[in-house]
């Protein structure tokens, strides 16, 4: 089967990938469409360090094409959308609510597939850049056959680190007032979970004026390219600053920015050893800082809840997917997403 493998050189698509059947609970998943996020290119150029080779791909959906002992919840034929989030489900995070949380759900990476006669690494638990994939029940979540699955292939990262953020951990309410620094993948999904929840300003800012369009069509009411400028559309500050880019100026001007009581959430991803700074007697104000995993989401809820929202044309998906590519096409869809010509690529196979 094909599927994108990056050895730790280079990247190709394969045409001999294997992938091994689904173990008691575990569900074989034939993917029909996977979204570019750049955390695969952050595997590629190491920001993300990833043990090699590695199947790349983490936003997927697809058909489910078998499951393992004891796995009931889903069968052969059903739609699903598939969450990175391999957590155990029986431990005190989980039970809690918190499956973020789980440390069984992140540095343990499987090795379902093998490429002539040799295991391959599953990036984030899920390789949705491949034709089929192995992934545990939990991260298999159903969803209705009328979502188009280059849509709902979104929903696994994008959809649910962006709306999840607002949603799940700011826990924005009606009337507040939301900054969002970024529009791009994440930034967009955020902009529209800030209109979900009901804040009455939103502003976005980013310093590409092309983004104006797609950032007030996703619910920004006001649209700026300088962070500097968001003082005079909010001269109190704000309720919630989202930082959805990774540079630590602008970490610094989220705080900057914040109300009373306001919180900066961190989302975008700066290098691994980079220092923001800030003036610790600003934040007397009951003001804070949270980083957020993932949305702070539950997937099995929250992947339903937006199918939900989607069905009654409340969250936008079809708007997020830019253009579509065949597989065979990774080159090219590489190329159009660090020129910033999509929102999103979608491979499909
Ligand atoms: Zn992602
Ligand atoms: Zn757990």
């Amino acid at each position: 089967m094909r599927g994108v493998v990056f050895d730790g050189e280079q990247v190709v698509v394969a045409d001999d990938l294997e992938v091994r059947d689904p173990g008691p609970g575990e569900v074989l998943v034939a993917v029909a469409a996977a979204g570019l996020c750049h955390s695969d290119l952050s595997v590629i150029d190491g920001t993300i360090p990833f043990p090699r080779p590695v199947v790349l791909g983490h936003e997927g959906a697809g058909v489910v094409e078998a499951v393992g002992a004891g796995v009931t919840h889903v069968a052969a034929g059903d739609h699903v959308s598939l969450s990175t989030l391999a957590n155990c489900g029986a431990c005190a995070e989980c039970d809690r609510g918190r499956p973020t949380m789980c440390r069984k759900a992140i540095g343990m990476p499987g090795r379902p597939f093998s490429r002539g006669g040799k295991e391959l690494f599953q990036f984030a638990s899920n390789s949705a850049f491949a034709e089929r994939t192995v992934v545990k029940a939990v991260q298999a979540v159903k969803i209705p056959a009328e979502l188009p699955l280059t849509s709902a292939a979104l929903i696994g990262c994008g959809v649910l680190t962006g709306v999840g953020a607002v949603l799940n951990r700011a826990r924005v309410a009606v009337g507040d007032s939301v900054v969002v620094i970024g529009t791009g993948g994440v930034g967009l999904n955020v902009l529209q979970g800030a209109r979900i929840a009901g804040a009455s300003t939103i502003v976005a800012v980013d310093a590409n004026p092309a983004k104006e369009e797609a950032a007030r069509q996703f619910g920004a009411t006001t649209f700026l390219t300088d962070v500097a400028a968001v003082r005079e559309a909010l001269p109190d500050g704000a309720g919630h600053v989202f930082e959805c880019v990774g540079r630590t100026e602008l970490v610094r001007a989220a705080i900057d920015l914040l109300d009373r009581h306001g919180q900066a959430v961190l989302l975008g991803m700066p290098a691994a050893d980079a220092e923001a700074s800030f003036v610790p007697a600003q934040l007397f104000l009951d003001k804070s800082i949270l980083g957020c995993r993932y949305g702070s989401s539950r997937p099995q809820r929250d992947i339903r809840l937006y199918a939900d929202l989607y069905a009654q044309g409340r969250l936008l998906l079809d708007e997020l997917v830019t253009r579509t590519y065949p597989v065979e096409d990774f080159g090219k869809a590489v190329e159009d997403a660090e020129a910033g010509r999509v929102a999103r690529g979608v491979l499909t196979f």
